[in-house]
């Protein structure tokens, strides 16, 4: 049987949970990275939905360089997560991290096309089955997307001090405070209790 998936793709926005992918970042001593190598990026990409299986499973035969676009791939989650954090602070982004995103969008501007295919025209990305970089080009397009959209106003930070991964607040009355109740909103809530029952 295959081991249980490290992602808990929460976030409802794929730029959000490739943020996510660096868990406790904010306490040092319990940072983990769920993508420590370029296998386990290519395994969150498909799993989040970026690439498909076959471009997953091609990518793990084929790609070069991937160490290379592992840091890049690292330095592209800081970026957005200074980003994202920024506007959840209603504070100006900060100029070295949008040129970092910027840098990846214009390699993927280079690296897609529009083709027709059944009478429909759409975005097709050359070599996305070979070059180890692709999945970065859709990831940062994905935020992209977001950054320039009203939802841009939905991001939010979990309220677990512990946690803080950012999602997308879908909820009716924009109300949501956890990643995931499971995850985190039942745990800070059986805390307080405690410290309740205690004192
Ligand atoms: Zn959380």
């Amino acid at each position: 049987m295959e081991e249980a998936s490290p992602f808990k793709l929460v976030a409802g926005h794929v730029a959000l949970d490739f943020v996510n992918t660096l868990d406790y970042r904010y306490q040092p001593e319990r940072t983990v990275d769920l993508i420590p190598t370029y296998e386990e990026f290519l395994r969150f990409c498909m799993e989040a939905g970026v690439i498909t299986a076959s471009d997953a499973s091609s990518l793990r035969q084929r790609a070069q360089r991937r160490e290379a676009v592992l840091r890049s791939a690292s330095e592209l989650r800081e970026a957005l997560e200074r980003i994202f954090d920024a506007i959840i602070r209603a504070l100006p982004s900060p100029a070295g991290d949008l040129a970092i995103l910027n840098s990846h969008l214009k390699e993927a501007a280079q690296n897609r096309s529009l083709t027709e295919n059944g009478g429909r025209i759409g975005w097709e990305w050359e070599g996305l089955e070979e070059n180890a970089a692709g999945p970065l080009w859709l990831i940062a397009e994905a935020a992209a997307r977001l950054l320039t959209s009203e939802e841009v106003e939905l991001v939010r930070q979990c309220g677990s001090e512990t946690c803080r991964w950012l999602f997308l607040d879908a909820s009716k009355n924009h109300s949501r405070r956890w990643c995931d109740m499971k995850l985190c909103g039942n745990r800070v809530k059986a805390r307080k209790h405690y410290q309740r029952t205690r004192t």
